[in-house]
């Protein structure tokens, strides 16, 4: 071990929230050991703005508690935790872990079970990369550098601590980080990482809980580098393990997506990581919209049928959280809305919760070289910025265009027959997802007039058709085994 001066690693207490210090202060008067270890070292480190300051201490949970009172909550069970509110930040503060006592493994080597409290050296041994292992105490002024570290980060070097098939066996997600933390830093991936990085390791992956999943790519969505990583999930194997029925191929739609995505973060502007599988799984949903059309199925219901069953497909591997599926479906429902607007909607729809994902989706795909959008993109683009003048007359130009063009077609979707009625009411994008309850289902089912379902050729998803009865996988804590972010 060498203890590194702060100074010379180009650290300094004034870099540090007084967040992490006011907990590291009052961790180290109550008598404990406290650090700032992980990420936030890392990135100060290496310059970047860290994301966020997780502390480690020999005080146990409880004792964290004792330290903090009110402002602490233990949090999980198998992998128990501090959460210390400090102003308005939340600390994670988590005591040094020791491996586990009894095997506590699953067949194929994971670790199940994680609450072993030990020292500051069996903590560090357990941590994924060496640069992720170094420990920051602000008033000393020093870093504990347990494994030159710091040569890593110099030549910019990711590192596994141990033997890297263990280290996989042991937690898959690994194999997850060593990418997102490759392409974020823009480091090179060890040789011994990578002689043992076969798409046969990444199998693995088929035991880690869709949860996790769903989680980590979310990280991987936002880390600012997406599209940087895409092309290394495709050739380590891990994409077919993340998406299910997305081939691994970056269309330019895409690669914009995630440029954009990236641009995005950069300049500090909010992104909703549920637009990019809605870009993901868009090309499925097309497929198994025609799928549906090719059956006879009406336009309206073979989206919704087709929405419902990719999004299902796509929970086996990450399962994406309801609201996030709600907005996923409603970008989409909104590229048909946005298609071809009745015109007293015009002025509605611009206004619509899911407008600005629903156009900025559309332009997405406009720029990517889809004409099936028929310029709706740019003429969205240049409407969001005409006076109110302007769009009145915007409206009725593209209402004569529509009309015209009505009278040319010779084949017309069903829905558009339907004569326009005189509102400017919309209707809601899509249908509220079944309660989750049994007894609230009835209750609906009760309340709602008899509906038809798909198999009937109806036109309308009844409550009790069997796509809507899916079911949830529930969480399973026992995998979630390291770090203080699970
Ligand atoms: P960032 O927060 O920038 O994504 P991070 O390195 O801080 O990166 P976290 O997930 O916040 O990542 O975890 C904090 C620290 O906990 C890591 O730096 C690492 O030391 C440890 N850690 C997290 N997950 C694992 C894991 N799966 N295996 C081993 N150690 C882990
Ligand atoms: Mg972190």
């Amino acid at each position: 071990m060498q203890t590194l001066r702060a100074s010379k690693c180009g650290l300094s207490t004034a870099q540090l929230p007084s967040s992490i210090l006011d907990v590291i202060d009052a961790l180290t008067k109550a008598g404990y050991e406290a650090y700032i270890v992980g990420g936030g070292v890392r990135d100060l480190i290496l310059g970047l703005n860290p994301k966020d300051f997780d502390a480690v201490t020999n005080a146990t949970p409880a004792q964290v508690k004792e330290v903090f009172g009110r402002r602490c909550r233990i949090i999980g069970r198998r992998f128990e935790l501090a959460h210390v509110y400090a102003g308005r930040e939340l600390i994670e503060v988590a005591t040094f872990r020791a491996p586990p006592k009894k095997a506590v493994t699953s067949a194929s080597g994971m670790i199940l079970r994680d609450n072993n409290w030990g020292t500051i050296e069996q903590d560090f041994a357990r941590r994924d990369f060496s640069i992720n292992a170094m420990y920051y105490q602000p008033r000393k002024g020093i870093v504990l550098d347990f494994c030159h570290a710091i040569d890593d980060i110099k030549n910019k070097t990711l590192r596994l601590l141990g033997d890297p098939t263990l280290r996989f066996e042991e937690d898959p997600v690994r194999m997850l980080r060593t990418l997102r933390f490759a392409a974020k830093l823009n480091f090179n991936i060890a040789p011994e990482i990578l002689e043992i990085f076969t798409p046969e390791m990444t199998q693995l992956l088929r035991d880690i809980s869709p949860h996790r999943l769903y989680d980590e790519s979310q990280k991987l969505f936002t880390m600012g580098h997406l599209n940087r990583v895409l092309p290394m999930l495709i050739d380590f194997g891990i994409w077919r393990q993340l998406f299910a029925d997305i081939s691994p191929d970056i269309s330019t739609f895409i690669e914009r997506a995630a440029i954009n995505t990236d641009q995005r973060i950069q300049i500090g502007k909010t992104i909703n990581p549920a637009f990019f599988y809605a870009v993901l799984l868009w090309k499925p949903f097309l497929e198994r919209c025609d799928f549906y059309l090719g059956k006879g199925i009406v336009p309206a219901e073979a989206r919704a049928q087709a929405g419902l069953d990719v999004l299902k497909r796509q929970a086996t591997r990450t399962i994406i959280p309801r609201f996030a599926e709600t907005f996923i479906r409603e970008v989409w429902e909104m590229q048909t809305r946005l298609l071809n607007p009745k015109p007293q909607q015009i002025q509605a729809l611009s206004t619509h919760a899911r407008f600005r994902a629903g156009f900025d989706f559309l332009l997405l795909r406009e720029k990517s070289g889809d004409d099936t959008t028929q310029g709706m993109g740019l003429w969205w683009d240049a409407y969001q910025q005409m006076s109110t003048d302007e769009k009145e007359r915007a409206i009725s130009q593209y209402n004569r265009q529509r009309a015209k063009s009505r009278r040319k077609a010779t084949t017309e979707d069903v829905v558009e027959t339907k004569p326009v009625a005189a509102v400017t009411e919309i209707e809601p994008l899509v249908n509220e997802p079944e309660p989750r309850s049994r007894r609230e289902r009835k209750s609906r089912a009760k309340s709602e007039k008899p509906v038809q379902n798909v198999a009937s050729g109806g036109s309308e998803i009844g409550y009790d058709h069997p796509i809507l009865k899916r079911k949830r996988v529930k969480r399973d804590l026992s995998q979630v085994i390291f770090g203080p972010t699970q």
